[in-house]
């Protein structure tokens, strides 16, 4: 059996129960098995890719907090610190019912890739619970989120474990965690990233994960002979990722016609209204029925649906396996030639290998999302440095990380016979870097 299958079986025998995490381990196993085949010996006798699918430290905690009733809820918490061969484990906390271990651990897992794909010095974390912010009060998501860090301040650190937002933690949430950790411990640093601007955080991390996709999807329109101004653009979500795409996209001159949130979904022909999209989601946290009210010739559908719309390029930006191979099947119909993600694993294996089987430029949220982390590790070096630096200077950095992050992957891809295969490219990418200073660091 060859140290890839190997590798595989071990992670389905141990985790029988997550399939979210053994989906992520296929697909990035399967897409290096050139690179591993060619020193497969050294590998398997350093146990390195039993060592990369393991994390380092998994941190499991209850949480509980008193809601506006005088009713004790509990919840759990999660940190998962996967692999720090490159930096102090980075990546967001997630608040959401579906949160479970298997999600963290592929989240974490992806993480990894990410961020060394990044070309910072950022290891690879995931953290977060099932507690569910929407319609809860102000003052229960501070009880939450004080009880949450009242534990998970043991495991971070400016120099350790740098948490940050993801699916329903904002900047709201943020400012909570940060609050309670700084009056724990009596240090002000720069423990988490997305704060808000008075207390050390970043111009552009609102923006950067949407505003990076579009940087990195108009590189690879370019490099594959096309364009984006012009085109039509098709966003699922509504959220931080989707609200910045759109608002990117329209930058450069292309037209995106949907956004969806969990009920339900917008087209709108005339292209989305990001204003009235912010005040809908940002300011009001309302449904998109809201914004179908305020904008005639925009149309509502419950359910799902934005991939029906006919398009040039789609963006998934809401949530894992949201696009499917029915859907793939769909976009592919409909001569859409370009699929980035904004959110972590949208397309299912199936959807993947069916668009890049039908000549679909197709670019994994590993790299293409990986813009918010890396604004993060900007943040990061503002708050060392005790220094702001302007709007422009980190929207410059930015796109320079995002540019450059699609050449390496293209030219990883290339170096491996697989031109094309932005898949393949990314796990290669982002793998030798974090393999090249695991083996360097010993057997740890
Ligand atoms: P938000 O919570 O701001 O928005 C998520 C959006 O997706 C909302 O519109 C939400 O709808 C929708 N959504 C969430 N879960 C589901 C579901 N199960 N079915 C249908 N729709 C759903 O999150 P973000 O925009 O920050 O994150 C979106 C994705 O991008 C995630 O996969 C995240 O991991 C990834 N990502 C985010 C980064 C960031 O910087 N924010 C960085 C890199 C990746 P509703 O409003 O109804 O809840």
């Amino acid at each position: 059996m060859s140290y890839v299958d190997e590798a595989l079986a071990r992670v389905k025998k141990q985790n029988p129960d997550q399939p979210e995490f053994n989906q992520a381990v296929y697909e990035v196993l399967e897409s290096l098995r050139a690179v591993i085949e060619k020193n497969e010996d050294t590998y398997r006798r350093n146990a390195l890719l039993e060592r990369l699918t393991t994390p380092e430290r998994i941190v499991m905690f209850r949480v509980p907090w008193v809601d506006d009733k005088g009713q004790v809820q509990v919840n759990n918490g999660y940190r998962v610190q996967f692999n720090s061969a490159i930096g102090p484990y980075k990546g967001g906390l997630r608040f959401h019912p579906s949160v479970n271990l298997s999600v963290i651990k592929f989240l974490g897992f992806e993480q990894v890739f990410k961020n060394s794909l990044t070309g910072l010095p950022i290891g690879g974390g995931k953290g977060g619970s099932d507690f569910d912010p929407k319609g809860k009060s102000d003052r229960e998501v501070m009880a939450f989120c004080q009880s949450f860090m009242t534990e998970l301040y043991k495991y971070i650190g400016a120099d350790t474990d740098v948490p940050a937002g993801d699916i329903g933690v904002g900047g709201r949430e943020i400012g909570y965690l940060f609050g309670q950790y700084k009056r724990i411990r009596s240090l002000y640093e720069g423990v988490l990233t997305g704060k808000g601007l008075t207390y050390g955080g970043s111009l552009a991390r609102t923006q950067a994960t949407g505003y990076g996709l579009l940087y990195l999807t108009e590189e690879m329109l370019k490099c594959n002979g096309k364009e984006l101004a012009g085109k039509t653009v098709v966003v699922s979500g509504a959220g931080n990722v989707a609200i910045y795409a759109i608002e990117k996209a329209w930058q450069l001159g292309a037209k995106p016609v949907t956004c969806s949130d969990s009920t339900g979904w917008i087209y709108d022909p005339e292209g989305i209204d990001v204003a009235l999209l912010k005040e809908v989601k940002e300011v009001k946290r309302a449904r998109l029925t809201e914004y179908a009210k305020a904008r005639p010739g925009a149309v509502y559908h419950e359910g799902k649906g934005v991939w029906s719309v006919k398009c040039d390029v789609a963006l998934p930006c809401a949530t894992q396996n949201e696009l499917l191979l029915e859907d793939a099947k769909t976009l592919v119909a409909n001569g859409c030639f370009a699929v980035a993600e904004g959110a972590n694993m949208p397309t299912s294996l199936d959807a993947t290998a069916y668009l890049q089987e039908h000549g679909v430029l197709f670019c994994p949220g590993k790299a293409s999302n990986a813009g918010g982390v890396a604004t993060s590790a900007l943040e990061m070096t503002q708050n060392s440095q005790r220094l702001s630096w302007t709007f422009e200077e980190v929207d410059a950095k930015l796109k320079d990380i995002m540019v450059n992050i699609f050449h390496n992957l293209d030219a990883a891809a290339k170096e491996y016979g697989m031109e094309g295969n932005y898949v393949a490219g990314a796990n290669i990418a982002g793998f030798l870097k974090v393999a090249n200073a695991m083996d360097a660091q010993g057997i740890v």
